[in-house]
């Protein structure tokens, strides 16, 4: 099976060297991804021509409506892809679900954010301001469609969700959209492009997919385009400082990796319903989707006199989960990508073990239903740090596996300032009752952080989980997570649209904001 690419309107096989994707359970080949000789340049002229053409003379809800069907298309299919999910990310039926109806019910709410701005092209920011004595000249704030191409390259770790997250925030704003899947597990957004093109339910040229490398796609972008990129530090910062895409004014978000934190507060002594959630939380951070995950649970800050216990009540709950083939109704956690993930993260886990101890895991060990050297295993590993303070690598380095490191602190200052040394990430947990607690973190660590999870006993096991993005809240980080913004329900439209001042007569403003949805992007 070669990957075929989707692009100006068709299906076309690339030529020359493929890359193989495997079955990370059994090590076997399943398929190969291959760009060689696509026309890229083209591809992102005619998303531009076409697609975006015809999206932007569309309304906020006629795309809402497009959003809604590709949905209805993906829903119909979903257990092939789980199919798909399984075999090629070792993904067990709870991972194939937060990636597959993630990217669903991502499409569902941008689908009811374009109902709500209804029949309009265009939105128009609250607020008149006077600009002159006399009351004859004003300014509004105005935002427009631009005509370019949203080009969307994804992580191999979120083959559906990543690609629909980006999908539809591009289509809501009327702009299309060409995405390039990580080879490792392209096939799972390929199957599903496929489906929605077969079904017909968008305009040409409004969604396009490119397997394979992707090389030079980032050097045919003009200034009306942007770059989504979402995969590790060191490549976003190749792609953002190559000189065709620095020159041509694109615009350029970038999704990288972070050493994501949670503070088990002062107040959750073993016993106390704030560390069993936590407890909690860091055992699902070591088992769900093997921690491939870019939000994940990487460090762990409890008050010096609970991490004795709280690492003794993960560490048994980890030693009940049996890791294996995904197939297994036994099996709680998969596989890594492949290989060579497999490999980087016990390469990771090396450098962790420097400065810090492994309390559990660091070995690939036994697979239930597998041969555990064949495959992409690796048991789910806990390191404890004894000296947080001056320790550098389990602050810098991303295991992307199911890895973590507890921490002790003295005072919730300090659990901050050693959060903070993560130098910027997605996400952040605390678990405390205390509201003093919570407001000086979520002061303290605001500015480190895209994303705070704080929870008390009152929102108890309701919350959605620390590493789990949420459309309607913003997702990217500062700093070392890339800077970049993504989602966040309507904020997601600005990456796509103009914010345009707009100076002229008060008929000028009534007629413009006639014709436009009034809402704070
Ligand atoms: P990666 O190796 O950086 O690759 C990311 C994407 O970039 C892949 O599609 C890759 O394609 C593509 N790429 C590489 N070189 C390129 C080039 N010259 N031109 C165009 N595209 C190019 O990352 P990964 O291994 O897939 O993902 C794991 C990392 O992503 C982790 O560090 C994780 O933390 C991070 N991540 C971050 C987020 C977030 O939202 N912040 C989400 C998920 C994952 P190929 O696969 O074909 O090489």
């Amino acid at each position: 099976m070669r990957l075929e690419s989707y692009i100006a309107g068709g299906w076309v096989a690339g030529q020359g060297e493929a890359r193989p994707f495997v079955n990370p359970t059994t090590g076997e080949t399943l398929g190969e991804v291959c760009d060689g000789g696509i026309d890229v340049a083209g591809a992102l002229d005619f998303a531009r021509r076409e697609g975006t053409a015809a999206l932007s003379a569309l309304s906020f809800a006629e795309r809402g409506n497009l959003l809604r069907a590709v949905a209805d298309v993906l829903t119909a299919n979903r257990e092939k892809y789980a199919d798909i999910a399984r075999r090629n990310s070792g993904n067990t039926p709870t991972d194939a679900a937060i990636d597959i109806d993630g990217g669903i019910a991502t499409l569902k709410v941008y689908a009811r954010y374009g109902k709500t701005l209804g029949d309009a092209r265009t939105i128009m920011e609250a607020g008149e301001e006077q600009l002159a004595k006399e009351p004859v000249f004003y300014a509004r704030h105005l935002w427009t469609t631009r005509p370019g191409v949203a080009l969307q390259i994804n992580a191999f770790n979120f083959p559906s969700w990543g690609l629909w997250e980006k999908v539809s925030t591009a289509l809501l704003a009327g702009v299309a959209s060409v995405a390039k899947p990580a080879s490792a597990t392209a096939w799972l957004s390929n199957e599903m492009v496929r489906d929605v093109i077969a079904a017909d339910v968008l305009p040409k040229g409004a969604l396009s997919l490119v397997c394979g490398r992707g090389a030079g796609l980032v050097d045919h972008l003009g200034p009306m385009d942007s770059l989504a990129f979402t995969g590790s530090a060191d490549t976003g910062l190749k792609l953002k400082s190559g000189e065709a895409l620095m020159k041509s004014g694109a615009r350029v978000t970038i999704e990288a990796d972070s050493v994501n934190a949670t503070i088990v507060g002062p107040d959750a002594a073993p016993g106390t319903v704030v560390f069993d959630l936590a407890v909690r939380e860091a055992v699902k951070a070591l088992s769900v989707k093997a921690g491939q995950l870019c939000t994940n649970i990487r460090r762990v800050f409890v008050s010096r006199d609970h991490l004795a216990a709280f690492e003794e009540a993960v560490a048994a709950k980890l030693g009940k989960i049996t890791v294996g083939d995904p197939a297994l109704a036994t099996v709680r956690m998969g596989p890594l990508v492949d290989a060579a993930q497999r490999d980087a993260a016990l390469q990771g886990i090396a450098t962790l073990a420097r400065e810090a101890k492994i309390v559990t895991g660091g070995e690939i060990g036994a697979a239930e239903g597998a041969d555990a050297k064949a495959g992409a295993f690796l048991q789910p590993t806990l390191l404890r740090c004894d000296d947080a303070a001056s320790a550098r690598a389990v602050h810098e380095t991303e295991v992307f596996g199911p890895c973590a490191t507890v921490m002790a602190y003295d005072g919730i200052d300090q659990a901050a300032a050693l959060a903070a040394k993560g130098e910027g990430s997605l996400a952040l947990s605390l678990f405390s009752n205390d509201a003093d607690v919570q407001k000086r973190v979520a002061d303290t660590l605001g500015p480190w952080h895209g994303r705070m999870l704080l929870v008390d006993e009152t929102v108890g096991k309701n919350h959605t989980g620390h590493s789990i993005v949420m459309p309607q809240c913003v997702h990217g980080g500062p700093g070392r997570a890339g800077g970049g913004e993504e989602l966040g329900g309507l904020r997601g439209l600005r990456f796509h649209m103009q914010r345009s001042a707009v100076q002229g007569s008060p008929a000028l403003m009534k007629a413009l904001s006639d014709d436009a949805a009034e809402a704070a992007l």
